[in-house]
């Protein structure tokens, strides 16, 4: 199969082609189209398999056809005044990950993958100073990446992030997340995802195993008819 047959935005088509990318590998021929028809998605994947571009390709895909009107709210460059004026995020797609290192590498991705759109993809992690990241936030936010402990900081702490517009929720290493004590802070963040989420909100699971507490936060927030693939 080839990216041209997917039923992509034409940008994504674009974007694609310049990340250099021929064929879609078999996690991404499996992923795309289901995520294309608006289901939710639990996934087996390693990394190595293609598994990024299995969901920002489709994901991305789709918020291109409406980016315009989805646009994130923006400081006015002018007169803008940081103290007064703070900007929320206010992201339409949350990935959340374990470490920083596959966060950065997600918003590499992403950031190629939103070329010549207005979707502006943000990073998020612990264990560097959070001034730099909040402004990065303050500038406007369509696709959140973030590690869960900096996202529970800046969700509860900070009320920097707000869920309201929020139409994909991505787990990736789902089993890294939660087998590392991450478990409650996960349900957290799906609780408040699902907050004045309208009905069309898509859950995507990644995973090299599927742990109870994984298929337990499939069961609890995932539509019934989600597609499985391994
Ligand atoms: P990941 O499993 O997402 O960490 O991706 C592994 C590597 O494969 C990354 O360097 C990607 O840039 C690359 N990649 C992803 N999709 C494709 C594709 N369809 N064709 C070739 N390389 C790809």
């Amino acid at each position: 199969r080839e990216f041209d047959d997917a039923g992509l935005h034409p940008v994504m088509r674009e974007n694609v082609r310049l990340c250099g990318y021929v064929a879609p590998t078999v996690i991404q021929a499996y992923c795309i189209p289901a995520v294309l028809m608006g289901h939710d998605v639990v996934a087996c994947a390693q990394t190595g398999s293609g598994k990024t571009g299995a969901y920002l390709i489709p994901i991305l895909s789709r918020l291109m056809g409406k980016a315009k009107a989805l646009a994130a709210p923006r400081p006015n460059p002018k007169g803008y005044n940081r103290m007064t004026d703070r900007v929320r995020a206010e992201p339409l797609v949350l990935i959340v990950c374990p470490t920083r290192e596959l966060a950065c590498q997600i918003f590499d991705d992403c950031r190629r993958l939103c070329y010549r759109t207005q979707l502006r993809p943000c990073v998020i992690y612990g264990g560097a100073p959070t001034r730099t990241q909040r402004e990065s936030l303050e500038m406007g936010c369509d696709v959140l990446i973030a590690t869960p402990g900096r996202l529970m900081d800046f969700m509860q702490q900070q009320n920097l992030v707000a869920f309201h517009r929020l139409k994909f929720t991505v787990i990736d290493e789902a089993d890294e997340l939660l087998s590392n004590g991450w478990e409650e802070c996960m349900e957290k963040i799906f609780s408040g995802a699902d907050v004045n989420v309208d009905a069309d909100h898509t859950y995507l699971m990644f995973s090299a195993t599927f742990p109870k507490e994984a298929r337990k936060l499939a069961k609890e927030y995932m539509e019934d008819d989600f597609v499985k693939i391994r």
